[in-house]
């Protein structure tokens, strides 16, 4: 075996992949440690989503992987020290689906502004009911974007141009950066301080042990009460529990999440039971233009690295330090 894909993944890209090298799919593999675990160790390539949890363990068996191909953003499910010290290249095409998610991010906003899913559901089982469906204008609203980068940038941009004031939250963001600059946003030093102002938030850091429940609830009572806020980034960085709480207890006006602290989600979970709250399953980068342009990049990459060539969208190095061209080390 050349290629494992242990998740779904399929198109044309795949197809050229397939006609070249011997490629197997298991879109349910990443679902199977122990099973994951004895396919890699024949792969010379795996392409993965967010579900395969890559840890140093499973890399460890792995002997003849050259390059993990993430067909999406995120690397939390990647131990990138591993990779590197085995010499394995990681390629991610950062920016190919930034736009989806800021657009999908954007409708959340709305839609918890306006409450657009509830009055669709509410009109298409025959109800009429304009005064439960009173909103709120984006226009003059302030609106904290934590994580300033491809993703948070974009929809500070589009938030711009619906009137709203922008503050962001982002440790690593230079002070003088031309970004802050073009949206006209202010930079907050303090998380709980911007919170506290902020009638919106919209999350884009990525999950990191400084980031993991970085919204707890201390974070939440910061926040004016009736604010919304916005998840599109990973589950892990808010504590649903404690949002559940903030929720519940009539704090936050509403939450509208894409990404989940466990996915799939257990049964059961109270999140779904609100009214107030709008869920998606982590489809932020679902779009066509965002999907091709991932997976044709990914595939090209992952042939140039085991045809001995260097990668584009590589996020370690561009080249592998084991194996080599029809090489299976
Ligand atoms: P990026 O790396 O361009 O930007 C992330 C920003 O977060 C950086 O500017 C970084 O400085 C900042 N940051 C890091 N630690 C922080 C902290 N402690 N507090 C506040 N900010 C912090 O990444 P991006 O392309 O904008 O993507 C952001 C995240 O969105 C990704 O990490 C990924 O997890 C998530 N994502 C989700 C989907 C989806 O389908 N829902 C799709 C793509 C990306």
């Amino acid at each position: 075996m050349d290629i494992l894909l242990s998740e779904h993944i399929e198109g044309p890209a795949i197809n050229r992949l397939a006609a070249k090298y011997s490629v197997v799919c298991e879109s349910l593999l990443w679902k199977e440690p122990a099973r994951l675990r004895q396919q890699i160790a024949e792969a010379r390539a795996i392409i993965v989503r967010n579900q395969t949890q890559l840890t140093a363990d499973v890399l460890a068996a792995a002997p003849r992987l050259q390059v993990i191909g993430r067909n999406g953003v995120g690397l939390d499910n990647i131990d990138l020290e591993a990779a590197n010290h085995a010499g394995i290249v990681v390629i991610a095409p950062l920016d190919a689906n930034a736009v989806s998610v800021a657009e999908l991010t954007f409708g959340l906003l709305l839609s918890l502004a306006r409450r657009i899913p509830q009055a669709h559901q509410s009109t298409r089982s025959g109800g009429w009911e304009r005064m439960r469906f009173m909103g709120v204008e984006l226009d003059g609203k302030t609106l904290v974007v934590c994580g300033f980068g491809r993703i948070g940038r974009r929809v500070a941009m589009m938030a711009r141009s619906f009137g709203m004031r922008i503050v962001v939250f982002d440790p690593y963001l230079p002070a003088d950066s031309t970004a802050l600059k073009e949206c006209h946003a202010t930079r907050a030093n303090d998380l709980q301080a911007s919170l506290s102002q902020a009638d919106f938030v919209t999350v884009h850091s990525p999950l990191t042990p400084q980031t993991r429940h970085l919204f707890n609830e201390a974070a939440f009572n910061s926040m004016k009460r009736g604010a919304f806020l916005v998840n599109t980034s990973r589950g892990g960085v808010l504590d649903e529990a404690a949002l559940l709480g903030a929720l519940r207890g009539g704090h936050l006006g509403g939450a509208a999440l894409d990404v989940r602290e466990w996915e799939p989600p257990p049964s059961g979970s109270r999140l779904e039971e609100l009214d107030n709250v709008i869920l998606t399953p982590h489809i932020a980068a679902f779009t066509a233009e965002a999907q091709g342009r991932t997976i044709e990049a990914v595939a090209a990459d992952v042939d140039a690295v085991l045809s001995g060539k260097s990668a584009l969208n590589a996020v370690n190095f561009p080249q592998p330090r084991r194996g080599g061209p029809g090489q299976g080390a």
